[in-house]
């Protein structure tokens, strides 16, 4: 799977967390355009050197300026001469850390503070696993960065600590008392933000602190599935309604006119779970027919079609 945000997460890993021309080639790079207007990704140094296409050496860049201005770059190549290359070619974009953290933490209490050079920030407070809790920040856990990371965050059983990939979660919580959790699971790119999914995060201290106290009843936390079940059962109860109201229109004025659907932010209000946790029911691989549903809301004559199955399903 080819995900962008994924890509980002992943390529924050990495010392320098760059991307090249060959990165704006691929289709996500729209995304990736939306990140540098978001001022997420900033101009990193242009690259070094550049591989011939024809014979594969690695050649020398040269800057030859123009008589009317700007520059035209040309890979010196030993075997084949020179030849030119675009200058978008050669752009680099880096993440910019600090600016990504604002980004994704900005419903949080933000004091953004880089504890280490490279891979080591706290992030700020928030209300977790119901109790505010300090959130912490660490990518590219390699060996050097892993004890400076264990020496600051070893007393802070209570705290949260982000990673942006599950893999260096897994590798960072066995060092660690806190829970340790990789972005990738937690957050989503709505388009034009990024938005973290509390349910999951908030389910991840619920499964691990409340152990020890089984006294205490947990909140019953209505999983994907039960959420699906609800999701499923507001869609078909739509649908019949919406059906209604186009026969009941078609006699009354000769013309069935459609009954508008509710946002996805009402539906999720409905059954009470949080939009980015609504959006992955609506695109679960296992419930299609919620698509499906969806889409046809916004046809008076596929309500109608929907209509039988619906009420069979709505129940
Ligand atoms: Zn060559």
């Amino acid at each position: 799977m080819d995900d962008p945000l994924k890509r980002l997460l992943t390529r924050w890993e990495l010392q320098p967390p760059r991307f090249d021309a060959y990165d704006f080639r691929r289709p996500q790079a729209e995304f990736l355009y939306q990140l540098i207007d978001a001022g997420v990704l900033v101009p990193s140094t242009p690259v070094g050197t550049w591989d011939c296409a024809d014979c594969g050496s690695v050649c020398r860049l040269i800057y030859v300026d123009q008589p009317g201005g700007g520059q035209h770059s040309f890979a010196a190549c030993p075997r084949c001469g020179p030849m030119e290359v675009r200058s978008e070619n050669l752009k680099r974009y880096e993440i910019d850390s600090q600016r990504l953290l604002e980004s994704i933490f900005h419903s949080y209490r933000l004091s953004i503070e880089r504890l280490n050079p490279i891979g080591l920030w706290r992030v700020g407070r928030h209300n977790i696993g119901e109790r505010s809790r300090e959130v912490y920040f660490s990518r590219g856990s390699d060996g050097g960065l892993m004890s400076t990371v264990c020496d600051v965050l070893g007393s802070h059983g209570k705290s949260c600590v982000f990673t942006p990939t599950r893999g260096s979660a897994l590798k960072l919580s066995e060092e660690l008392n806190c829970v340790v959790l990789g972005l990738e699971d937690v957050l989503d790119w709505a388009g034009n933000g990024f938005q973290l999914d509390d349910d999951a995060i908030n389910g991840r201290f619920d499964s691990l602190e409340n152990v020890p106290k089984p006294a205490k009843p947990k909140p019953k936390r209505s999983t994907r599935a039960a959420a699906i079940e609800a999701l499923r059962r507001e869609l078909n109860a739509h649908i019949v309604a919406a059906a209604d109201h186009a026969f009941d229109t078609e006699a009354r004025t000769g013309t069935p006119v459609l009954l508008p659907k509710p946002t996805q932010a009402e539906l999720a209000a409905r059954i009470n779970v949080s939009a980015p946790t609504l959006s992955r029911c609506m695109e679960d691989r296992s419930a299609p027919e919620l698509r499906i549903l969806w889409d046809a809301a916004d046809d008076v004559y596929e309500v109608l079609k929907w209509r039988k199955l619906a009420v069979k399903n709505s129940g």
